[in-house]
């Protein structure tokens, strides 16, 4: 079993669920879309197939 691998269904994929929004601003009667932002909290992984929660260390990361 690797280090870091589904204990549900062995995907070894991971997806991360940030907060994303996008942002409007009003202008002459128009809604103008002026930039999407993303809402940064403390990174969590979820299995990519089944959506079940991955522990890990942060020190594992890489970006
Ligand atoms: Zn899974």
């Amino acid at each position: 079993m690797g280090k870091y691998e589904c204990k549900v269904c062995g995907c070894e994929e991971f997806i991360s669920q940030l907060l994303q929004y996008d942002v409007f601003e009003h202008q002459d009667g128009k809604l103008v879309f002026i930039k999407s932002e993303i809402v940064e909290e403390q990174l969590e992984l979820f299995c990519r197939d089944c959506s079940e929660k991955i522990s890990f260390e942060d020190e594992d990361v890489i970006y």
